[in-house]
């Protein structure tokens, strides 16, 4: 067959040898990229003139996808450490290869929100990425509300985020949040919660400040499980009554989990992720009395190890179907200095300002459920890559090694073993949760789009502006309403 000039330009690359695992299941087969493609997969595969990665004893996934993001985040007087560019090279050294980061930071204008994320992703990010939208707002009139639906899903954002937390800058009431839902129903959007009573947290808060407790040691007080269960259970019923599909975002407990399993049995559509610190970091953090404890504020906040055993139990059965990480780190300085900007020094525990890396970290880190027993090793493929991918509407490009998909890959060596301090990863935050830990397994080479983007944990060449904005497609046809929580 004679090549066209076009195509010899175009690098195959042939990973020879690994146990490939995604939608398909675990098998071992050779992967064949062509371009920024991938273009078959299966045994003894050949090519002429590839560039051969020798992938015998490792597995190859697809290049995970991260769909809870906050890079570049302004919080009151400080900014989240990493931008696109430090966060998606901290991501393709992972092995995630898409981000979808949550645009906006408050109460802007829909179109506001979106112009400016694009302004920090355009032109800077090193992987994919696109975005979900955080709405604080939603027309009065319904065919107002699907019409601007419809518009940002025309524009690939094909999912948008409320809050039932924060008062003063984010949260909604239930009837906005109705409001979405119906028309989020009507348009094949996906709709997310951030799911924590804001208003008894305020009432809880004030109790705590006026009792004098100042420190991060009163946060898992005030911000208990019951407000997560709580909040779940009101957007669960307003889901269900508007027929729509609700995901949980960042689910924290077992009581959370608790009412994610009654809002399904009652018949809503619920979906629900986790994220590695509520796997792996306890409350004990906050409590313990050390400096550090501000290095562990997030929202929700780490609980005990009663949650963490039912969340991994729960990422293990599929109820918890995707693991994300709430990327939101933030440096010493600025955690110390707080989200006031006349205080420069944080005086109570709400102005600390609340997340934690991850972006790095996870697909590692996860992998330490399947060394331990507690998931399938297709669970954790499934969890990172394949369902963020068709939950979010990403599965025609991403999420799977299938023929025609982007050639975002991984070669994950069940062996290597990785230290995780700050000093190791590449996130601008100066520290890391993990700094004890030491976990065996990581990825070894990072393809995005059929290029290598990172090798033993390190980037290659890392390109500002390569990674390109995805836009996502919108729910295909709703499942029968008897078949309650796929
Ligand atoms: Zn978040």
């Amino acid at each position: 067959m004679a090549t066209r000039a076009a195509f010899v330009t175009v690098c195959v690359v042939l990973v020879r040898g690994g146990m490939v695992i995604d939608e398909n299941g675990a098998r071992r087969a050779d992967v064949l990229v062509a371009g920024e493609l991938v273009a078959e997969v299966g045994s003894d595969l050949t090519a002429s003139d590839p560039e051969v990665v020798d992938a015998s004893g490792a597995y190859v996934i697809p290049g995970a996808i991260d769909v809870h993001t906050h890079l570049g985040l302004p919080v009151g007087a400080v900014t989240s450490a990493d931008d696109f560019e430090s966060g998606t090279i901290a991501a393709a050294c992972g092995g995630t290869t898409c981000i979808v980061d949550f645009a906006g930071a408050g109460r802007e204008p829909w179109e506001e929100a979106l112009a400016t994320w694009h302004g920090r992703a355009d032109g800077h990010a090193v992987v994919d990425y696109g975005f979900h939208l955080t709405v604080t707002d939603v027309p009065e009139e319904a065919a107002a509300a699907r019409r601007r639906f419809e518009a940002f899903a025309a524009r690939g954002v094909t999912s948008v985020k409320l809050y039932l937390a924060y008062p003063d800058r984010l949260m909604v009431d239930d009837e906005t949040l109705g409001r979405a839902l119906a028309a989020a129903r009507a348009t094949g959007v996906q709709v997310c919660v951030h799911a924590e009573d804001g208003a008894t947290i305020e009432q809880l808060t004030a109790d705590a400040l006026a009792a004098g407790r100042v420190g991060p040691e009163a946060i898992p007080d005030v911000r208990p499980a019951t407000v997560e269960a709580a909040a779940i259970r009101r957007a669960a019923e307003l889901a269900r009554a508007a027929d729509a599909s609700l995901y949980v975002v960042h689910l924290s407990s077992a009581e959370g989990l608790e009412a994610v399993r009654a809002a399904r049995a009652a018949g809503a559509e619920v979906h629900a992720e986790s994220c590695p610190h509520y796997l792996f970091l306890d409350a004990s953090r906050l409590t313990d009395g050390s400096d550090d404890a501000q290095d562990f504020v997030c929202q929700p906040p780490l609980r005990g190890a009663t949650d963490r055993e039912a969340l991994w139990g729960a990422v293990a059965s599929g109820e918890l179907e995707v693991v994300s990480t709430d990327h939101c780190p933030f440096t010493r300085a600025d955690r110390r200095h707080g989200t006031d900007p006349a205080a420069g020094r944080w005086h109570d525990f709400t102005r600390i300002p609340g997340g934690l890396p991850g972006l790095e970290t996870r697909v590692g880190l996860l992998y330490q459920g399947v060394r331990n027993g507690q998931i399938g090793l297709e669970r954790w493929v499934d969890a990172i890559a394949g369902a963020p991918a068709r939950r979010f509407g990403l599965d025609h490009r991403k999420g799977s090694l299938r023929p025609g998909l982007d050639a975002d890959l991984v070669v994950f060596d069940p062996a290597a073993t990785r230290t995780l301090t700050a000093s190791s990863l590449h996130s601008r935050s100066d520290h890391s949760p993990y700094a004890e830990l030491e976990v065996t397994g990581w990825p070894v080479l990072t393809l995005a789009r059929g290029r290598v983007v990172a090798r033993d944990g390190e980037p290659v060449d890392p390109q500002p502006g390569r990674g390109d904005y995805v836009p996502r497609t919108p729910r295909r046809a709703r499942r029968p309403q008897s078949a309650a929580g796929d």
